[in-house]
Order: structure tokens, then C-alpha cells, then sequence
């Protein structure tokens, strides 16, 4: 029987917008900017944070957990899925399919040799974004300051060992601010809460899975997480 030829072009099954929502490059910066996609509608990967790479990146091995190298500005999903917000679910159309950003035009699921090409370069950040905006900027500044995830895997490395001394408080001390941070803006800013983890990524107590730490839900003490909990 002859073997059945590859698939040479997109058949709409929707199971690319499923899997992952694309990240952003510096030629999206206008749907961003106009209005087009709404930044209430994404979410930041910041630089450090661990990261399950879908898209093989540099040395690193598609599907393992790495600490990204940049920002990572990405579209929300649907609920707690991955399906991507603009994914229409009744026919797998995008509802932003003129306007969508440049992974979701380069992607085929044939062959992902374009966009593996692009995929980590010309990342858009949050500063090409924010940087001209008084007041806003200097906040994200200053939480990227006090919560780096490179800070955070210093004082994971060590709590991991004493995980009631010093560096165990200095994680606590962290994620109480990054959690108060984000709720003063709301309440006492009037920001819409939607645009908090594009500003401010991902919450800590959730990422601290990924160096292996729980906090409990009254933020006053941390303790080891087995390797599936560090699943996230
Ligand atoms: S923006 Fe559109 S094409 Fe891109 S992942 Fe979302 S639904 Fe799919």
C-alpha cells in the first residue's frame, strides 16, 4: 500500500490553538498597541521564570521546564486551559484571523522549521510596551526588582536545604509583596484586574512550584514539593 503523503496544508482542527497561544514578537507590537489585541487578554513569562519550552529553543529540549531568558508576552488561555482566548470553538476559526500575531502566520504543524526559526528572537517585552507609560513602568520596575526569579532561584536553592531559615522568610517576604502588590493596584489603583499578570506575570505562590516550594494559602510558611507537584 502506498504510503500516505504528509498534510501540506492546514485542515482548521484547531489543535495548534488548543495546545498553546502564541508569544509575542516586536512585529506585534501595533495589534497591541492599537487596541487590536487588548493587553487584559495576556500574560507575561518573565525572564527567569521556568517555562516548559514547546518550540525547541538554542541547546534546550522541546518539552523540558527551563528558566526563559526574556520576557515572554503570551495570550491568555480559556479558563485554566491552554486553548487560546481567541479560538472559536464551534468551527476552529480565530476570531482575530486578520490581525492574528506572527507565530499563529508562520505556524504549520507539518513542518515547524519557520517557526523554529523565529521563536526566540525579536521577543517583545514589557518595556517596548510599557516603558513610556509614567507611573506603571516604574511599578512593573520595581516588583521585576524585588520578585527577579533569579533572586528567587538563589533563595530556593538554599531554602531547599533549611527551608525555615533565612532564605525560607526572605521567599515569604517576597511572595507577600508580589500578593499585595497586585491586589492594592486593583483596589486602591482602580486598574483592571484582567491586566495584572501581563504587568506583574504569573502570581509567585503559583510559580514557586517550578524550584520546587509550596507556600501555604495564608502565606506564612513554605514547605518541599515532591517532583509531580512541581508539575504546574
Ligand atoms: S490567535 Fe488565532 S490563530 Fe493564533 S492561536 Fe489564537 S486562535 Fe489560533
Amino acid at each position: 500500500m502506498p504510503e500516505s503523503k504528509p498534510t501540506q496544508k492546514c485542515k482548521q482542527c484547531g489543535t495548534c490553538c488548543r495546545k498553546s497561544s502564541p508569544s509575542f514578537h516586536k512585529e506585534d507590537k501595533p495589534l497591541i498597541d492599537k487596541g487590536i489585541i487588548p493587553s487584559k487578554h495576556l500574560f507575561t513569562i518573565r525572564k527567569g521564570e521556568p517555562a516548559y519550552d514547546n518550540v525547541k529553543d538554542g541547546e534546550n529540549v522541546k518539552g523540558m521546564l527551563v528558566p526563559v531568558t526574556t520576557d515572554i508576552i503570551k495570550i491568555k488561555g480559556k479558563g485554566t486551559s491552554w486553548t487560546c482566548f481567541f479560538l472559536d470553538e464551534k468551527d476552529n476559526s480565530c476570531s482575530i484571523y486578520q490581525n492574528r500575531p506572527v507565530e499563529c502566520r508562520v505556524l504549520k504543524c507539518w513542518n515547524t522549521r519557520e517557526i523554529e526559526q523565529i521563536y526566540a528572537k525579536n521577543r517583545l517585552s514589557r518595556e517596548d510596551l510599557l516603558s513610556q507609560v509614567n507611573g506603571l513602568w516604574s511599578l512593573v520596575t520595581e516588583h521585576q526588582d524585588k520578585c527577579s526569579y533569579e533572586k528567587l532561584k538563589r533563595l530556593a536553592d538554599t531554602a531547599q536545604k533549611d527551608i525555615n531559615g533565612v532564605a525560607g522568610k526572605s521567599i515569604l517576604e517576597m511572595i507577600r509583596y508580589d500578593v499585595h502588590l497586585r491586589k492594592i493596584v486593583v483596589e486602591k489603583g482602580g486598574l483592571d484586574s484582567g491586566m495584572i499578570e501581563f504587568l506583574f506575570g504569573r502570581p509567585l505562590p503559583k510559580t514557586i512550584h517550578g524550584f520546587g516550594l509550596g507556600v501555604a494559602n495564608n502565606l506564612t510558611s513554605l514547605h518541599l514539593l515532591d517532583a509531580q507537584q512541581q508539575l504546574f
